[in-house]
């Protein structure tokens, strides 16, 4: 079909409350900037406490009549706003590069992704069944009723600016919740976008909110004050949220927590190896390495590591490092000047440590926040390089002679979300997926994530899953309802 927006008039420079785009109480403002060029592409609110409150407000006003709406027809208009995400997605695709830098391809990739989310919850809305159960007494019946959990406070993330915004929003609304959504003060445009969209497709003021700020903190306690919001779903770093836990213990709201990852990345002397490296690059490389599933050690089992090695290395040096919006390029910028500093240290620190450098290591020519991609051998489990998110566009080899070692040395991190391994031995794949404490395990792929399975992690990677039929219970209450007297 055809757009009904263009680009244009998809950047939109105000918050959107209670069916209404506006701006902050006091009009301040912040800008957005595009990491590729650091130019300003636009400004948008930089919301005051007393406005979260207000649209705090406005979602539990809107609550209860969206709530009484028929499954029916919550999923007929998430339905409508499927059809506009991806009847948008070009637009939506080139909002995403500028803001977030991620190249073209992969942010097309994503709105497919996030619309996904939208058609799937859709689908799910007339399916939250709840159960009759068996009685324990004559003249009793039990029944449990699944209903929404109420107002939802989502707190987003930069590296995957739609995506992780309606596999929050989706189930939520789709059971009948209503959301407050704060993305990240780095990528607040195409939030925006999508609630333009969703007032298109007639969702209901009030229902769908989408609060600007760079005061992540004033929002964050904002809602965390409000015994009305009853549930937290957020998804970044496992600092932050440790923080959101915490502050939710007051009122006991519901919280579901998407955190950092560290991913191990297996390769048995067993694999096949092209799959293993095109397995190794999906997973490592995809939006420069600033994904929390990115693979983040790569273990490579003794007797396959130099064939590995010289293959990767070929691999990793095809890659082209360039502006997101050049159709050729697969790695686009790191998101700011603080990532870029991180990446360097971490290199910094592991080389100073006796980690080698095979191709990269430093900035890209090209400059701003643009970093060669890397490949670093000798690197030992102890170094931070090995324990920290690299976020960055590197990998980090290191070797393994027994699979009980490298289970112990995968599992030995505070994190669990995403897990990657290569064998050719059913056996074994069967034995190392159920050790491996991690909440994914991919077996000969690079590439986890859809839609119809349960995302999220174990330990510190966070609480609570995304996705699948688990990711709608997460915005659900079970009630019982005991009936007597029959
Ligand atoms: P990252 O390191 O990936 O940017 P963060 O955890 O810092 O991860 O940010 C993820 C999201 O959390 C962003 O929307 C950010 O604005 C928000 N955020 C950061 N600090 C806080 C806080 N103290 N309270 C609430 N939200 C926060």
């Amino acid at each position: 079909m055809t757009p009904l927006f263009s680009l244009s008039e998809l950047i939109l420079e105000s918050s959107f409350i209670n069916g209404v785009w506006q701006d902050a109480s006091d009009g301040k403002r912040f800008d957005v900037v595009n990491p590729a060029t650091g130019e300003r592409l636009a400004s948008v609110p930089h919301l005051m406490r007393s406005d979260v409150h207000l649209a705090v407000d406005a979602a539990v006003t809107a609550f209860p009549g969206w709530r009484d709406k028929l499954a029916e027809e919550r999923a007929g208009l998430l339905k409508k706003w499927h059809r506009l995400i991806l009847d948008h997605t070009e637009e939506l695709a080139l909002l995403m590069t500028m803001e977030q830098g991620k190249p073209l391809k992969e942010s097309r990739g994503e709105i497919a992704y996030a619309a996904s989310f939208v058609e799937w919850f859709a689908e799910e809305a007339r399916r939250s069944y709840g159960d009759v159960i068996p009685t324990h007494m004559a003249g009793k019946r039990i029944l449990a009723l699944k209903q929404p959990v109420g107002v939802v406070a989502a707190i987003t993330p930069w590296n995957f600016p739609a995506a992780m915004i309606t596999r929050k929003v989706a189930p939520a609304l789709a059971v009948g919740c209503t959301v407050l959504v704060k993305p990240s003060e780095l990528t607040p445009l195409t939030a925006l976008a999508l609630a333009k969209l969703s007032e298109i497709a007639g969702i209901p003021p009030g229902v769908f909110n989408v609060l600007t700020t760079k005061d992540p903190e004033a929002f964050g306690s904002a809602v965390m004050e409000r015994e009305d919001v009853r549930k937290i779903s957020f998804t970044g770093s496992t600092r932050v949220g440790k923080i959101l836990l915490r502050q939710a213990a007051d009122s006991v709201k519901r919280v579901s927590l998407e955190l950092g990852g560290n991913a191990p990345f297996i390769v048995f002397n067993d694999a096949h190896l092209e799959s293993a490296v095109e397995g190794a690059i999906a997973s490592k490389y995809r939006n420069a390495g600033q994904t929390c599933v990115c693979s983040n050690r790569i273990f490579v089992q003794s007797g396959i590591y130099e064939p590995f090695l010289k293959l990767y290395t070929q691999a990793v040096e095809r890659l082209s490092v360039g502006p997101g919006d050049q159709e050729d390029s697969d790695i686009g910028p790191l998101i700011n000047a603080a990532a870029l500093d991180k990446v360097k240290s971490l290199i910094q620190k592991a080389v100073a440590d006796g980690a080698k450098i095979v191709c990269g290591g430093g900035g890209h020519e090209r400059g701003g926040t643009f970093f060669e991609p890397t490949i670093l051998t000798d690197v030992q489990d102890s170094m931070a390089i090995s324990k920290d998110e690299i976020f960055g566009p590197v990998s980090t080899l290191h070797t393994f002679e027994s699979e009980d070692e490298v289970i112990e040395r995968a599992n030995n991190t505070p994190y669990g979300l995403a897990s990657y391994f290569y064998t050719q031995d059913l056996a074994r794949s069967w034995r190392v997926s159920e050790k491996l404490d991690f909440g994914i395990v991919g077996i000969n792929t690079g590439l986890i994530s859809t839609t119809v399975a349960p995302f999220g992690g174990m330990k510190e990677s966070g609480l609570g899953r995304e996705g699948s039929k688990y990711g709608i219970e997460e915005y659900l209450e079970t009630k019982y309802v005991c009936v007597g007297g029959l």
